[in-house]
């Protein structure tokens, strides 16, 4: 029996390069949990046929000597990116049935390395949502508690990995997507700095925010996936990488500011807040230096993105229109295919954004509300830039809770869009920003629900990010 539970990239790599079990054992294995869990989780809205032919080309690279860290490790992915010959929905009946005819950069890298993919899995909705609750195909459930939600939007992908049913799988983050399940099921999740992956092949949500992230076990796996999947793209303009790490030291000690004056509102749970205070009392016993920093305009970082948001998709999401791709509604008269198509084709969240991009961008709202939330964007952006700038007595990180409270119960927040866009009022800084950012465990409430800190550095010292959160990672355990 392979142990899945303490299973980590590195340790399947050493095992299967010594053929203490084969690629194919491995993906057995997790096949196994899934037909076990998923009926009850529901991560996945597919597992792929061909997991054992893709575990075969894989073992070949250990018998020629040609594998790499991640060749025949068994990931999931979101149901957002593009490979070719497979099915991609995004979650909605509008690409129900869709066969990708190109594969996206980021699954493509991992594809080069023969990861095995097992399977896609459940989001919200074309990516919009907190919770996996807008999917169009049923809830994903969190491991740790049927009852509640594994968060949003890839939750799928993070309860995968939770529940041992794929070793790391890829999310996409515009506002929070990745790091707020994660932190939900007690997993990491890396927002990498924007441009710092490709999105080419990634179903569009908000371009000026999508990133895709990976999400693992520990900062290591999450690493190790992301040196993979990251750098420049002919095939995205936006795409830069990252900056190497030069010169520091894995276990420098570091200066850490904490935005306490964004985490004193009144809908923050205590206990989630007593452990961030009292995990960053052991980094501070460990010879780090928390200072509290101001980040003018944070207040208005949900407003912003509310505004930026749906303004974006509503013009992304242009293209389902009955014509071009997916759902098509036949009707008389081509307005009625349009109007018919879309109103079958998407749920209420994707309308509803929709419906409020429309109006943003029209004529005459457009200055009130776009026009203003841009400007404030490029301000938030800029005092980002400053709390960072280390020539300016900046720090080397940010840390704050990823999420506002634990995991919900599913249905808690379905009926409310305002209590559940509250839900990202920590995570949506850092995409108006374009910082990256990473969610680590930091332990688990009384009542045994994972918890989540979030790191945040500047924009492309993603490098420097994971270093920090491996020591906070090391610091909680
Ligand atoms: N919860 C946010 C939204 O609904 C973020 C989603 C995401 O990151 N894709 O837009």
């Amino acid at each position: 029996m392979i142990d899945l539970t303490t299973l980590t990239i590195e340790k399947a790599h050493t095992d299967l390069s010594s053929g203490a079990y084969t690629v194919r054992e491995l993906c057995e294995a997790y096949l196994a949990v899934i037909t076990e869990k998923d009926s009850e989780i529901h991560a996945y809205l597919e597992v792929y046929d061909d997991v054992l032919v893709q575990a075969e080309a894989a073992q070949k690279r250990f018998a020629d000597g040609t594998a790499t860290l991640l060749t025949g490790i068994p990931l999931a992915i979101k149901d957002n990116m593009l490979i070719e010959g497979k099915r991609v929905s995004a979650a909605s009946k509008m690409l129900e049935g869709y066969v990708a005819s190109y594969t996206a950069t980021a699954p493509k890298r991992l594809l080069e390395a023969n990861a095995v993919f097992l399977g896609r899995t459940n989001m919200d909705e074309f990516a919009m949502g907190s919770s996996t609750e807008n999917s169009a195909f049923g809830v994903t459930k969190n491991p740790h508690d049927l009852s509640r939600v594994a968060g949003g939007t890839s939750g799928g992908s993070a309860a995968a990995v939770a529940a041992n049913m794929a070793l790391g799988a890829l999310g996409s983050d515009t506002g929070g997507s990745v790091r707020q399940p994660a932190a939900f099921c007690g997993v990491v999740g890396l927002k990498p700095s924007y441009g710092g992956v490709s999105r080419h092949g990634l179903i569009a949500d908000t371009s000026s925010f999508d990133q895709i992230g990976p999400i693992a076990k520990n900062v290591r796996d999450v690493e190790i996936l992301f040196e993979c999947i990251q750098g420049r793209d002919p095939m995205d303009v936006t795409s830069e990488g990252v900056r190497e790490l030069a010169g520091e030291a894995p276990d420098m000690k570091r200066v850490i500011g904490v935005p306490r004056s964004y985490l004193t509102g009144d809908g923050v749970d205590p206990e989630l807040l007593a452990n961030f205070n009292a995990v960053l009392d052991r980094l501070r016993n460990e010879g780090h230096t928390i200072v509290d920093v101001e980040i003018p305009l944070l207040e208005y970082a949900l407003a912003v993105y509310y505004i930026l948001q749906p303004a974006e998709v509503s013009s992304n999401l242009s293209r389902f229109d009955g014509i071009r791709y997916g759902l098509s509604v036949k009707s008389e008269a081509l307005y009625d295919v349009y109007a018919k198509s879309r109103r079958q084709g998407f749920g209420a969240e994707t309308r509803r954004r929709i419906l409020l991009g429309t109006y943003i961008l029209s004529h005459g709202h457009y200055d009130a509300y776009y026009r203003k939330a841009d400007a404030l964007r490029a301000e938030i952006g800029k005092a980002f830039a400053k709390v960072f700038d280390r020539t300016a007595g900046g720090v080397d990180a940010i840390m704050l809770p990823t999420t506002p409270n634990p995991a919900f119960k599913i249905g808690e927040k379905t009926k409310d869009p305002v209590s559940m866009y509250l839900e990202d009022i920590f995570t949506v800084p850092l995409n108006i920003a374009g910082v990256a950012g990473i969610s680590v465990p930091s332990g688990k409430t009384k009542d045994g629900l994972p918890l989540g800190i979030q790191v945040v550095a500047g924009k492309r010292d993603d490098l420097r990010l994971l270093q920090i959160g491996k020591e906070l990672e090391r610091v909680v355990q």
